[in-house]
């Protein structure tokens, strides 16, 4: 009897792990296939991806090219538009991949979940900004559950998954590894120009602009640090103490669990996004090597070092705002969306990413995230802040010119 065939939806089908979705379900095609693809304004590359999968539905978030795309989509498919419809692109499928960047993505998630769905998850800030709502989600009778993408939170599930057998008082901590991104080494006043050519060179991993800006300042490890606070912490016991960072330029080792008696289990594989994507869609079964395995002539070398908080200040203010909780970190993360999103734009220098965060983060009025409602407020109120504080410095910087 041949195993039945998951059927995948993928929430941001465009992008760097939308189109690396694609590609694994590709590569295992008689045990996947992709049923409906959605993406914000891509219309060519979605036109494209149609034309190749024929899915049953694509799902344009932003609409005014909309007629364009319906013109271009084989027979057969179903075309819908907006943000509602690309938040319930998930609910018609096995697995939902959440591949869309940043807050955006929050809906997407709730959606998946309340339809009894695995979700892929990709989207880091919805879980970050959104953790409170995302878990009552999951704690609602016939939720759906996470299997997370990120590969340092894919492996932490695999470690767990192969040697915890679901009892907390067996795991001590948790230990991110960080490739140090391309200005790994370079201290603080080394840092004070650099170019945004010079932190979209990641030594290791292919992604889209926003994720490749984090890594480089550090906040995506912070974002992390977050990320498995929510995934794993209440379920495992695990506090802010009990997660650390460790720089690993050579993303082999993607994180690692560390067992009540020290014990230290980690998972390697090449630095290959395809590997994660792989394990969400099968779990708790495994696809093949289609992409390859580790060659240990080339990984001979694993080094490890401590992260330099005094060049990287954001990792810091994640825990930060981790500890805080409430909507600190929504508010964490939609400051920096704005901030990198700012520095893209070329208004905003990369060493002030930091400040700007530091400034929203201490005028953040802490609330509690009891809700949706709650929650889109900070990240409103957040954005609404880092927007005037870059601008006081453009204006700032205008005058002393
Ligand atoms: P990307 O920029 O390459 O692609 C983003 C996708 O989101 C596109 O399809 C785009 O159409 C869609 N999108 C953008 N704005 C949207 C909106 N407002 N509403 C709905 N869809 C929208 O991003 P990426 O690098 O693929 O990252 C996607 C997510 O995965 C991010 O949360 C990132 O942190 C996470 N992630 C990425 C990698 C990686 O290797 N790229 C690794 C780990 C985690
Ligand atoms: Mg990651």
């Amino acid at each position: 009897m041949s195993p039945r065939v998951t059927t995948v939806a993928i929430a941001g089908s465009t992008g760097s792990i939308g189109t690396q979705t694609i590609d694994v379900v590709g590569a295992e095609a008689d045990r996947f296939e992709v049923v409906a693809l959605g993406a914000w304004s891509s219309v060519d590359v979605l036109a494209a991806q149609a034309e190749e999968i024929r899915p049953k539905l694509v799902v344009l978030g932003e609409p005014s090219r909309a007629d364009e795309l319906a013109e271009r989509l084989p027979p057969g498919t179903e075309l819908r538009t907006g943000t509602a419809a690309l938040a319930d692109l998930g609910t018609a499928a096995d697995v939902c991949v959440n591949a869309v960047v940043g807050f955006a993505g929050l809906e997407v998630t709730l959606a998946t979940l309340g339809a009894g769905k695995r979700l892929a998850l990709a989207n880091k800030e919805s879980l970050i900004a959104g953790g409170p709502v995302v878990q009552a989600a999951l704690a609602k009778p016939r939720a759906g559950h996470i299997v997370p993408v990120d590969s340092e939170h894919c492996a932490v599930h695999q470690c767990l998954a192969a040697n915890v057998g679901g009892d907390p008082s067996r795991v001590g901590r948790i230990v991110l590894t960080a490739s140090g991104g391309p200005f790994r080494g370079r201290s603080r006043a080394e840092l004070a120009n650099v170019t945004i050519d010079d932190a979209l060179a990641h030594p290791t991993w292919s992604m889209g602009p926003k994720i490749t800006v984090d890594s480089s300042t550090l906040m995506n490890k912070g974002l992390e640090v977050i990320e498995a606070h929510e995934l794993f912490g209440e379920r495992y016991g695990i506090g802010y103490d009990d997660i650390e960072v460790v720089v690993h330029p050579q993303s082999i080792v993607h994180s690692m669990v560390e067992l009540a008696d020290g014990a230290t289990i980690a998972q390697l594989s090449n630095p290959d996004m395809r590997g994660p994507i792989g394990y969400a869609l099968a779990w708790p079964d495994r696809i093949g090597t289609p992409f390859g395995r580790l060659d240990w002539a080339t990984a001979r070398q694993l080094t490890f070092e401590p992260p330099d908080h005094d060049a990287f200040p954001c990792l810091g203010l994640a825990y930060q705002a981790g500890r805080a909780g409430g909507t600190a970190p929504a508010a964490l993360n939609a400051a920096n969306e704005v901030a990198v999103a700012a520095f893209l734009d070329g208004r905003l220098g990369w060493s002030a990413i930091p400040e700007v965060l530091k400034s929203v983060l201490e005028g953040h009025h802490l609330g509690v995230a009891d809700g949706v409602e709650a929650i889109v407020d900070a990240d409103r109120r957040a954005r609404d802040a880092a927007r005037q504080v870059i601008a006081a410095r453009e204006q700032r910087e205008t005058a002393s010119a």
